[in-house]
């Protein structure tokens, strides 16, 4: 989206807020268009666009002179509303990816003018005796990695596997590789005090400090003097700060304002947030900054760029400097220098686990090479091949580990459950409704898998509402029928979840003349013993329940099925403990199910070692759910929606803000909310409250009259989020939606629309910024669970999106699951090795089977 349009639309909101007062720009709206129009110009992007900005100079030129707010308030409103046209016409338009921006080249004439910078700055520098004192030891780290990430991608992009640069000399005299399983405090010079930063930053041995890259390179061959930069290219600069100012804006943020001057021009800095700079940033101060040109009112500025202080060594290390992950007390400068060391003498030392005749194939430099390089490389290609390698291995070491659990498995023995199951049969012909085709399809797929006496491993992925619990409930019936007293589990991650599920198969199995349980952490000792021993003895047949499922004491009679609901809400570790829990010499077929739409490829690798279904149709008359994102002044208007709705007869629920910090503080806000909604706005309709702090049997209750109809309007905190389904809500606002992911908001819309009327989401946010923008007007314009998938992939990067915590995956240092090339690569090459050799049993594959052992060994701390 170009720049000129979204600060158009933010003066005016400002401008909104403030009253039409004429005060959103300093100098005034009309001065802010002379600044605005040129710029915009060049950013149209077709005829609509031009006639917009031609529009708006001449509505905006005499905006002062306008009579009165209410004119003026025309003028912006019409504005606002242009642009979010635009917006949506944009939207509609196939989305190109904006290029990159061009990697800065610097010209010859240029590079000249920066070397002689740099000689004139090593002068400098080396007369100042009090420098190295002026040290950064104890200076802290809160950047974002913003930045960081684009660089990523920039390299990757790159990526087309060719040759890397020559390998250059390493020491020829390696230590002993068993030195590398030394602590850090084995390094000379490393106490025990440098030795405890170091493993805050997750190094505790010499091998893992070699696996701690840089975080950022500085590239002093991008460096260019302040004259030359132009807008939106990624850059270095390096120069001395004049000024330094601090004020806060209304939202009680810090901000910070620089000015920076390297002798051929001064640029504007500002930094958001980060009050600690204050203190560090004085005036006169040497920094190399680096971060992307960026404009505000027509002027070329840095906005959160990464800096740090100029040393000497880094003008003299050579072009490309590492710039590594900081912490309290551990300067950049002393760890640079200390892992220059470590990197130099232990780096040859390091065994590679990859046959050599691989690398050769792939172009993959060597493993001492590609650390080596990675930590001080000899230039940019170097250092992609380096990163490169990395990366490979950290994708490799995942499949070969998904592979091996499939393998392992699939080894074992499943109990084959009959084609033909007159219990299944009886269930489908009962139901309410008829099986979409793509549901009848996915039980079909079930059920050949569940007849093989291999163990089935299938994900089952649906967007919300798609009904994927029939579907589950299908198999479960399936493994019913295969043996006496065969059993089939469901496990969900929350109570209201379970007790749901529960409660609707109880509606469709009883009249069948099945026995279902329900087994969650809260019943009573009684009640708790009674499931357990309907659980051992068989007499259950269908067990649904949360965690509890998995505990010890937990003993099935003869375990069929296990299903795994909303399954990112569950760890690997947990996952396979279900999966243990069937009878000694089987094990039981598993179906997880999820509801986070994720590209087939993607899926692929991810869950490498699961076989999977998509239930890609929506049960038919179902609606698209209106969403709007309202003003918070317009909130009336929800309310008044809302009561409009109840009158017809339909429930809504109101969603309060996430609180991040603390449950019990979101439970306290929940709770106020529900007073102030109940005796200021709903005094007449029936409110009902849960959150997160409820016992369970109040959680149940509300839930239970929601779902009767004895509450109008279900205020609740995110607890509500996964798979709760009454048919009868329609609307729901959620509140603070700018705190909210995007697959969460999603999640939460899903609660409406599961029945035949039409159904509303109302968004109101508390603050906005940017990407909460981006997300909420995503939502406004899609119901479609892939498209916005693809939107949080995009906003929030892969490590977020997947949460490695829930996933269970290892960490990856440098890989990006988003990375298809490498990801398929690594795939197939796993696919090839498994097949030559399934237990990586020969000699030469020794290591490696090493690795990928300690590589998912790591997966286990997390999750
Ligand atoms: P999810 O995939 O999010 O778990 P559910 O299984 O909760 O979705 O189903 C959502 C709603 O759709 C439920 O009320 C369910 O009864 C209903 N439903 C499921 N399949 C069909 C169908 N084929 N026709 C009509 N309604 C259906
Ligand atoms: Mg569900």
């Amino acid at each position: 989206m170009a720049q000129s349009f979204n600060r158009l639309e933010s003066v005016l909101q400002l401008e909104a807020k403030q009253g039409y007062k004429n005060t959103a720009v300093v100098g005034g709206i009309r001065q802010f268009v002379n600044f605005w129009v040129s710029q915009a110009r060049d950013e149209a992007i077709d005829e609509a666009d031009r006639a917009f900005v031609e529009q708006t100079a001449e509505l905006l030129t005499d905006y002062a002179k306008l009579p009165g707010w209410e004119a003026r308030a025309r003028v912006v409103d019409r504005l606002l509303e242009k642009l979010e046209q635009r917006t949506a016409r944009l939207a509609r338009q196939t989305p190109t990816r904006t290029p990159a921006p061009q990697t800065a080249r610097v010209e010859r004439r240029e590079k000249v003018v920066v070397q002689q910078r740099v000689q004139e700055l090593e002068l400098e520098l080396e007369n100042e005796e009090d420098w190295e004192d002026a040290d950064d030891e104890d200076y802290d780290s809160d950047y974002e990695d913003d930045d960081l990430e684009d660089d990523e991608e920039d390299i990757e992009d790159a990526f087309e596997l060719p040759p890397p640069p020559p390998a250059i000399d390493l020491p020829r005299k390696a230590p002993n590789p068993a030195g590398l399983n030394q602590p850090v405090t084995a390094i000379h010079g490393v106490g025990p005090r440098i030795g405890s930063l170091l493993a805050k930053l997750g190094a505790t041995t010499i091998w893992e400090l070699l696996y701690l890259f840089p975080r950022r390179y500085d590239d002093y061959s991008v460096m260019k003097p302040i004259n030359r930069l132009q807008y939106g290219e990624q850059v270095t600069v390096i120069g001395t700060v004049w000024e330094v100012r601090a004020r806060r804006n209304r939202h009680n943020q810090t901000i910070i304002h620089a000015v920076v001057s390297d002798g051929s021009g001064k640029i504007q800095v500002t930094w958001f947030n980060q009050a600690w700079l204050i203190n560090k940033l004085k005036a006169g101060l040497r920094i190399v900054m680096q971060g992307k040109v960026d404009k505000y009112l027509g002027r070329l500025v840095f906005n959160n760029p990464e800096w740090e202080m100029l040393s000497l060594d880094s003008l003299r290390t050579g072009t490309i400097v590492p710039i590594y992950p900081l912490t309290q007390g551990l300067g950049s400068h002393r760890l640079r220098q200390m892992m220059r060391g470590v990197v130099e003498e232990w780096g040859p030392a390091l065994p590679d686990p990859l046959p050599a005749e691989m690398c050769e194939r792939l172009n993959l430099y060597r493993l001492p090479q590609a650390i080596y390089q990675n930590h001080l490389p000899a230039s940019g290609e170097a250092l992609v091949a380096a990163r490169r390698r990395v990366i490979f291995d950290e994708l490799f070491l995942l499949q070969l580990g998904m592979m091996g659990q499939r393998r392992d498995w699939q080894a074992e023995p499943a109990r084959p459950c009959d084609l033909t199951s007159p219990l299944r049969d009886q269930f489908i012909s009962q139901l309410p409704y008829t099986l979409t085709n793509a549901q009848e399809r996915i039980i079909g797929e079930i059920t050949a898998d569940m007849a093989r006496d291999v163990p089935m491993n299938r994900l089952l992925q649906g967007d919300v509402g798609a009904g994927k619990t029939v579907v589950a409930a299908a198999a479960m019936l399936t493994a019913v029928s295969a043996a006496p007293h065969a059993q089939a589990a469901l496990m969900a991650p929350t109570e209201i979840l379970a007790e749901q599920h529960y409660q609707g198969l109880s509606e469709l199995m009883e009249p069948l003349g099945l026995k279902l349980i329900l087994l969650t952490g809260s019943l009573g000792t009684v009640a708790k013993r009674d499931a357990l021993t309907a659980i051992a003895d068989g007499s259950a047949q269908i067990i649904v329940g949360t965690h509890a499922l998995i505990q010890e004491g937990v003993t099935f009679a003869n375990l069929g099925l296990a299903v795994i609901d909303e399954q990112h809400r569950f760890g690997v570790d947990q996952r396979a403990a279900l999966r243990d829990k069937g009878p000694n010499s089987l094990t039981p077929h598993v179906l997880v199910m999820s509801a986070t739409p994720i590209p087939r490829t993607l899926a692929l690798s991810l869950y490498g070692d699961l076989d999977f279904s998509a239930l890609d149709e929506m049960p038919p008359g179902r609606q698209e759910i209106k969403t709007h994102w309202l003003r918070p002044r317009e909130r009336e208007r929800g309310y008044a929606f809302v009561r409009g709705q109840v009158q017809k007869g339909q429930q809504a629920y109101v969603i309060c803000p996430l609180v991040e910090e603390s449950d019990k503080i979101e439970a306290v806000a929940a709770v106020e909310e529900y007073e102030r909604l109940q005796n200021e706005i709903f005094p007449d309709l029936r409110l009902g409250l849960v959150h997160g702090k409820l016992k369970s049997d109040e959680k149940e209750e509300a839930m239970r009259q929601f779902k009767q109809g004895e509450i109008d309007v279900l205020v609740a905190t995110s607890v509500i989020e996964v798979g709760v389904d009454v048919p009868n809500s329609t609307v729901m606002i959620i509140e603070g939606a700018n705190r909210f992911g995007l697959a969460q908001l999603h999640q939460f819309r899903g609660r409406v629309g599961r029945g035949q009327h039409q159904s509303y989401c109302l968004l109101i946010a508390d603050e906005t910024t940017p990407e909460a923008e981006e997300r909420l007007t995503a939502l406004e314009e899609t119901n479609d669970g892939f498209q916005l998938a693809e939107k949080d992939l995009e906003l929030r990067g892969p490590g977020e999106f997947f949460g490695r915590r829930q996933s269970g995956l290892p960490e990856l240092k440098l890989a990006s699951l988003t990375d298809m090339t490498m990801l398929q690569l690594a795939r197939q090459e796993a696919e090839q090795l498994i097949a030559a050799d399934p237990y990586l049993e020969q000699p030469e594959h020794a290591l490696l089977q090493e690795r990928v052992q300690a590589f998912w060994a790591s997966a286990g701390d997390v999750s």
